[in-house]
């Protein structure tokens, strides 16, 4: 049994903090979804955690089983058990998605291991064996490009997966297969599951344990799976207010051969 444990965690980019206190525990076996409004910093938080070097860490701890994240290089995150299946995943010309799977684990396991159970796991998300062979994440569909984060997260096994908005570009029968495959890896696997999400149909298949609602860069609210029903139908208005900054307003366009007393009269 493994702990994700995450405390007092602060983070800015470009000069302005946007994750301004998350606390979290995640389990093993366990899913945890992050749902909330466009902007409030849940991609963010997501690429702090896995340690996207543009971002500032301004204070707090990400521990997997007592290993601090918090300063080590990505890879060695990776290593201590973490996963990040992307929003937009970037784009790797030259290298296929063959390639970088074998070269993750191939101190692990050897390749003929991992090349069966690439196409194992392709036909599970019915995953055309052939975008195996293509660069990665080069002209893929948005629906390709979410198989594809789930099959390398399927493939690495490990101990805990970030899920950044893996239901978008997916259709409804794709977005049930691969919850589904993913709850299995949760239920027989071990594997301990962050989903961020604005949608609850994501939460079909792949059930959560506990929802949070993030908001102003830190979790305002947590509570069980229905939670995630009332916010897909009621919105995000009630944490509206608890927005980091806003960027500032553009002045409204004016026209300059318009009536310059226009305003006066409204
Ligand atoms: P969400 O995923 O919740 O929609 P994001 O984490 O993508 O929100 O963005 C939160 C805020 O942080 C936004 O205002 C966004 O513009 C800003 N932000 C995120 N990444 C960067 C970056 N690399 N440079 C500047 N601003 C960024
Ligand atoms: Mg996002």
């Amino acid at each position: 049994m493994s702990e994700l444990v995450i405390e007092g965690l602060r983070a800015a980019v470009g000069g302005r903090e946007i994750i301004t206190g998350v606390d979290l525990e995640v389990a093993s076996g366990e899913v945890h979804a992050v749902m909330g409004p466009n902007g409030s910093g849940k991609s963010t938080l997501a690429r702090v955690i896995a340690g996207h070097p543009d971002y500032e860490v301004l204070g707090g701890s990400v521990r997997i089983d007592g290993t601090e994240l918090l300063g080590l290089p990505a890879w060695k995150r990776a290593e201590a058990g973490l996963f990040l299946a992307m929003q937009h995943p970037i784009e790797v010309p030259g290298v296929s998605l063959n390639d970088a799977l074998t070269e993750s684990v191939c101190t692990t396991s050897n390749a003929d291991v991992i090349a069966s159970r690439m196409l194992a796991e392709a036909d599970l998300m019915a995953f055309d064996a052939q975008l195996l062979q293509r660069p990665l994440n080069v002209d893929l569909s948005g629906g390709e490009h979410k198989r594809n984060e789930a099959l390398q997260l399927c493939v690495l096994e490990p101990k805990f997966a970030i899920v950044d908005e893996l239901d978008s570009g997916l259709d409804v029968d794709a977005l049930r297969m691969v919850s589904r495959r993913i709850e299995e890896a949760t239920e027989h696997d071990e594997l301990g599951v962050v989903a961020i999400t604005h949608y609850s149909r994501l939460f079909e298949q792949l059930r959560p344990d506990v929802v949070h609602i993030f908001a102003g860069g830190r979790i305002q609210e947590s509570g069980g799976p229905e939670l995630a029903d009332l916010l897909e139908a009621e919105g995000y208005e009630r944490w509206a207010d608890a927005q980091p900054d806003p960027e500032p307003a553009a002045n409204p366009f004016r026209d300059p051969f318009g009536d310059p007393f226009a305003d006066l009269l409204t």
